[in-house]
């Protein structure tokens, strides 16, 4: 577990206020901690509306877009739970509409192909680095 973040951190990464290295860094464990993510709404909605829309920061920083993977693994309900709870954040919260109409494709295939969908399950299994943040 790396360090923990402070609100006033987070306050910082919402006005973009972080040198770059620390922006990456507090993404990163956004990435890895729903916890946080919940944190920065309740902060975000402390604000002024309209200043800052969250889907509006996500969508500049493109920080939480699962990969295509990630979300053929979602939509197998094979992915762990943290990380489903972040890819259902970014599509139901934010509202990314790149990751949309990507799940929707996926689901489009995955209807047409059962096959291709067993062996995505399989080679998932197989794998161990299959989830958000985890390196290859
Ligand atoms: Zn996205």
């Amino acid at each position: 577990m790396p360090r923990s973040l402070r609100p006033s951190e987070l306050e910082a990464y919402l006005d973009e206020a972080l040198p770059p290295e620390d922006m990456a860094r507090v993404e990163r464990a956004l990435r890895g901690n729903p916890a946080y993510v919940e944190q920065l709404v309740t902060i975000n909605s402390r604000r002024d509306a309209g200043v800052h829309s969250l889907g509006e920061i996500w969508r500049r920083h493109r920080l939480s877009c699962p990969t295509r993977e990630q979300l053929g693994s979602y939509l197998l309900g094979v992915l762990p739970d943290d990380t489903a709870e972040y890819v259902e954040f970014h599509l139901h919260k934010v509202g990314c509409r790149v990751c949309r109409a990507n799940l929707a494709d996926l689901e489009t295939r995955q209807a047409e192909a059962p096959e291709a969908v067993e062996t995505r399950r399989r080679r998932y299994f197989q794998s161990s680095a299959g989830y958000l943040g985890a390196k290859r």
